[in-house]
């Protein structure tokens, strides 16, 4: 095991200037995730030519792949670099911005397009309205429990929608994550009471129609959600919702 880290980081110092590339050399350490690793090189940033300049920016928080914060690409994939352990990787480990969302500076992108777009199709279950939140919980099946506990796992990483060539800055894809969001919280037993008006958001443009089954997704959601099964789910749902618009049925 060598006792440097190579590492390659693009950089960029604002939204609106060109990105330029640095390379340095951190000492190896047992253990060392992609996090810890930014976390020595702010100790010490000099670069391989032995330049000293600015720490590189990034975020993470919970530093156990449920935050979703620390999305980044690493050797040209989507993930979270919390849980990319640098034993695993080959170098130089080469970290970039997540592809596809805006760059506030260096590895920090703007991902609120993805949260607009959650709520843009309501992506919660309302407590507001004429339920009874005094009465037992609605009873779900262990099967549909299993089925919604599996895209409940979503963390809004955003590695999804960098990985699917449907999303992007000239598109209105609305993306993988939230197409399954609008899955899970259609079967919710309260959730379901604004089903079609979920169906709807999703059967304009921007929408499902827009997916193009590359499967891109799946490869790379972390959390190894179903994501291509909420759509073709989905799907049968909008077929119904256009039967039900057709007849005039509820
Ligand atoms: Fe991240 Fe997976 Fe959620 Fe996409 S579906 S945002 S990859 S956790």
């Amino acid at each position: 095991m060598s006792s440097n880290i190579h590492i390659k980081v693009r950089r960029q110092d604002a939204p609106q200037t060109l990105p330029y590339w640095q390379e340095f050399q951190v000492p190896w350490r047992t253990g060392h995730n992609v996090v810890s690793l930014l976390m020595a090189l702010r100790e010490n940033t000099v670069t391989r030519e032995g330049a000293r300049v600015d720490p590189v920016a990034w975020e993470h928080n919970c530093m156990e792949e449920v935050c979703g914060a620390c999305s980044m690409m690493i050797n040209g994939r989507p993930r979270q670099s919390c849980s990319a352990l640098v034993d695993n990787l080959e170098q130089p480990i080469v970290l970039e911005p997540l592809v596809k969302f805006p760059v506030v500076r260096d590895l920090i992108v703007d991902r609120s397009r993805m949260f607009s777009a959650l709520k843009k199709v309501k992506a919660w279950v309302p407590l507001d309205g004429p339920f009874d939140l005094h009465e037992r919980a609605p009873r779900i099946s262990p099967q549909d429990w299993v089925e919604q506990y599996s895209y409940s796992r979503c963390m809004t990483c955003g590695c999804c929608l960098a990985a699917c060539p449907q999303y992007g800055h000239e598109l209105d894809f609305l993306g993988p994550a939230v197409l399954a969001q609008v899955h899970l919280k259609n079967q919710h037993p309260t959730g379901r009471y604004n089903k079609t008006e979920r169906l709807h958001t999703i059967m304009a443009d921007g929408g499902l129609s827009d997916c193009g089954n590359a499967q891109n997704c799946v490869q790379v959601c972390p959390k190894e959600i179903p994501l291509t099964t909420a759509i073709g789910k989905l799907g049968r749902s909008v077929t119904g919702q256009m039967l039900r618009d057709l007849l005039g049925t509820k």
